[in-house]
């Protein structure tokens, strides 16, 4: 499966992408991560990204265009990926669209995580990540078991540099203002399926699951008994 997850951040696209990575074995290709390790290890790519970071804007696309090209050419992604916070443009989305043309490949969905602005605030000022492996913790939904402390390796959690308030509001209206078009762009080419974020994660989960299911001539029998009867909802497709 070959999935992009778009939303504003702290919308549950990494949630996401861990569950699909958990039950499907695609990787989870995050733009956000490779990025910021391009910043830890201080490497050219770093350099260039950190301060347009720091600020919560965009990096350029050329140098994101650039990163996701070599990661998606690697053996890993060859039966499929879940995109996680690329593209963010109309501009982005094109790039990626010629680039699996070129390779033969194309994507299964398009998944936009609408959530409101309040929520968002919420969950990303209290959201600690871990200082060495990047697991995320919240203050109130998700506490580690010591405070301050990360559960799988001990590290110290921190708030994220870009998670600050201000940050954080100009990093979801950077969002909203460049995201418009790529959704039109997705829902014209019929993979665009939005989900209510705030729902729970499971139930996330699911709605995402029949949509590709509902997709795919294979797999549309199984969506049709399997995914329709457990959920008790019309199929798709
Ligand atoms: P994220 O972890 O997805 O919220 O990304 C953190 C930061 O990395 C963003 O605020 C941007 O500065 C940068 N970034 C991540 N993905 C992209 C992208 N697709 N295009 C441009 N900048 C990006």
């Amino acid at each position: 499966m070959n999935l992009v997850f778009t939303g504003p951040p702290g919308a549950g696209k990494g949630t996401q992408a861990a569950m699909f990575h958990a039950r499907h074995g695609a990787p989870h290709v995050s733009t956000g991560d490779m990025l910021r390790e391009a910043v830890r290890d201080a490497t050219d790519l770093g350099e260039r990204a950190s301060a347009y970071m720091r600020r919560g804007d965009l990096v350029p696309d050329e140098l994101v265009d650039a990163i996701v090209r070599a990661r998606l050419a690697r053996e890993d992604c060859s039966s499929g990926f879940i995109l996680d916070g690329y593209p963010r443009t109309l501009q982005q989305a094109r790039v990626l669209g010629e680039s699996l043309a070129r390779d033969g490949r194309r994507l299964d969905a398009a998944v936009l995580f609408a959530i409101r602005d309040e929520v968002l605030l919420e969950r990303l000022v209290g959201r600690r990540v871990c200082v060495r492996c990047g697991a995320t913790y919240h203050l109130s939904h998700k506490r580690p078991r010591t405070a301050g402390r990360c559960d799988l390796d001990g590290m110290a959690l921190e708030l994220r540099k870009d998670d600050d308030a201000e940050t954080v509001r100009h990093r979801v209206a950077v969002f909203r203002e460049l995201t418009g078009p790529m959704v039109e762009y997705y829902r014209g080419e019929g993979l665009l399926l939005q989900v209510d974020a705030e729902l729970p994660i499971l139930k996330i989960y699911k709605e995402i699951r029949r949509f590709i299911d509902g997709r795919s001539p294979r797999s549309r029998g199984r969506a049709r008994g399997v995914w329709a009867a457990r959920l008790g909802a019309a199929p798709i497709g």
